[in-house]
């Protein structure tokens, strides 16, 4: 294994533990926000220029690779924003800034 190769394991292993500590926050002491308010920021999302869609039709948001979609318990567009979890666009959250 290249020193490279042991950097993205090890990068993708940091991402993973960030995802998964983030989400599991988001689950514990964040609220879920309404339906409606999820299908605003997925029409945001599916505009953005950082998304990233499967094949299928899937989203996944560039930057933190979280998944984005109507339902389920590992979806970034389900929970309110905090200080460490949303959308983090460099350019600011996408959905506060559309109200959402
Ligand atoms: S940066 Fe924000 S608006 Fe863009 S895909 Fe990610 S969550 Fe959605």
């Amino acid at each position: 294994m290249t020193e490279t190769h042991y950097t993205d394991w090890e990068e993708s292993n940091k991402s993973f533990l960030e995802k998964t500590i983030s989400f599991a926050k988001a689950v514990l002491t964040g609220k879920d926000v309404s339906q409606e308010r999820i299908q605003k920021r997925l029409e945001i999302c599916s505009g953005c220029d950082l998304v990233n869609v499967s094949p299928e039709g899937l989203m996944k948001c560039g930057i933190c690779k979280c998944k984005l979609k109507e339902k389920g318990l590992q979806n970034l567009a389900r929970y309110e924003e905090t200080p460490g979890y949303g959308c983090k666009h460099p350019a600011g959250s996408q959905w506060k800034k559309n109200g959402v």
